[in-house]
């Protein structure tokens, strides 16, 4: 007997869950690209945008996903044959750095592994022994999602701070925007890059690049930018083409702004909130379990998780056999593990994630731990019993 008929639930980081008012703000006839509605609605749309990364400086528009955005970000700061210095706590980590390879941009990888954050004592030393100054980036991921490490941005900051080293902060928050609290001024991130599929809850399809008035400069100096990536007009464009560098993402834009609508209703110490109270619900359950069985949570340091997604390992073939289950049976998907791997599982089939991004709430993430452990126990995985309690704790906690 299945389950799992009834509404879906993609419970993977990214793309996250898209809420109705979303969708149906996006069901609609072409709009004029020209003048109207659409035109109207967009320059009042950059203070809201801003207003999610904390930050009074610009930002640019892509008809791109968080690789595009990466691109983006390098584009307009490094060039060919310019040194970045990337900090690797994930196979995201990796990823923005082969970006940056095949921009032809020298990189130098910080690796933290997969269980720690980055140390900015190592970055400080790095930034020390560029006794040439050549290292013209600093490059970050806020919260990897393969390991669901998060890392300490203000802490980095004030180790160029301290070397007195000119390198640009550029921060990664594509998992983390609109979840894990981020302040991109107050920290002093000088490129902020994100999507639109994760914590914005828009449909995959906008990068968005946030830059400080520095990094502008250093754009400025550049000898040459592509001009798709260009974010020079983009950021203050003359006419409504120049904010896309063409056709505007028409729906998306209208997706987008009820997404902000949503957001700023609820206001982002609210949502910072809820989503480290849902945190601590799953990672409440999930230590429960790994009480009396193999589960384990990637991040041993609460202090170093992640609140929008949640790595773990039950050990192959468990991992994979839960997600299996909880998709047939339940109507839940959840993560696969992503650049995890292990002696006897080369292809991290024992990991899993959890994406709690976004619209989520109680009564999703409390749904998503009683799936989860009615699938450890349907599949007989041994695990400690009264993991959906002690997450109900943590929401009966949590106040009014
Ligand atoms: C999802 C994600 C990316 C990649 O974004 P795409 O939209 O899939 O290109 C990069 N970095 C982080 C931290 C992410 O979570």
């Amino acid at each position: 007997m299945s389950l799992a008929h009834g509404r879906p639930y993609l419970a993977i980081p990214g793309p996250s869950v898209i809420p109705d008012a979303v969708l149906q703000a996006m069901h609609r006839a072409s709009p004029n690209i020209y003048e109207g509605d659409l035109v109207d609605m967009v320059a009042g749309m950059i203070p809201d945008l801003r207003r999610v990364a904390r930050t009074e400086g610009h930002v640019a528009i892509y008809i791109a996903n968080g690789h595009g955005a990466w691109e983006a970000a390098l584009a307009n700061t490094v060039a060919p044959g310019e040194k970045v210095l990337v900090c690797a706590t994930g196979r995201f980590g990796h990823g923005w750095a082969e970006m940056a390879e095949g921009l032809g941009i020298e990189v130098e990888i910080l690796e933290f592994g997969l269980k720690t954050p980055i140390d900015a004592g190592r970055v400080r030393k790095a930034l020390e022994d560029d006794a040439g100054g050549r290292i013209k980036a600093v490059l970050a991921v806020h919260v990897d999602t393969s390991t669901s490490l998060r890392s300490d941005i203000a802490e980095i900051r004030r180790a160029l701070g301290e070397v007195g080293h000119p390198a640009l902060l550029m921060v990664d928050c594509i998992a983390s925007l609109g979840c894990d609290p981020f302040e991109m001024d107050l920290w002093g991130a000088d490129v902020t890059v994100t999507g639109s599929q994760k914590g914005l809850m828009v449909p995959p399809g906008l990068g968005f690049v946030f830059f400080s008035e520095r990094a502008a400069e250093v754009r400025r100096a550049m000898p040459r930018v592509p001009r798709y990536w260009d974010w020079a007009p983009r950021a203050d464009p003359e006419m409504f083409y120049q904010y896309f560098g063409g056709t505007a993402p028409t729906h998306h834009l209208f997706g987008l702004r009820t997404a902000l609508d949503i957001i700023h209703a609820e206001g982002m110490e609210a949502i910072w909130a809820r989503h480290a109270t849902l945190a601590r619900a799953i990672w409440a359950a999930a230590e429960t379990w790994g009480e009396g069985g193999p589960l384990t949570l990637n991040v041993a340091e609460p202090g170093h998780r992640s609140h929008a997604v949640t790595a773990l390992r039950l050990g192959a073939p468990h991992g994979a056999r839960l997600r299996e289950w909880t998709a047939r049976q339940a109507g839940v998907t959840l993560g696969i593990g992503l650049g995890m791997s292990e002696e006897g599982d080369p292809e991290g089939r024992g990991f899993f994630r959890f994406g709690h991004m976004g619209h989520v709430n109680a009564h999703m993430v409390l749904g998503l731990l009683g799936t989860v452990e009615a699938g450890l126990s349907a599949l007989g995985i041994p695990h400690g019993r009264g993991g959906v309690a002690a997450a109900a704790e943590v929401v009966a906690s949590a106040g009014p």
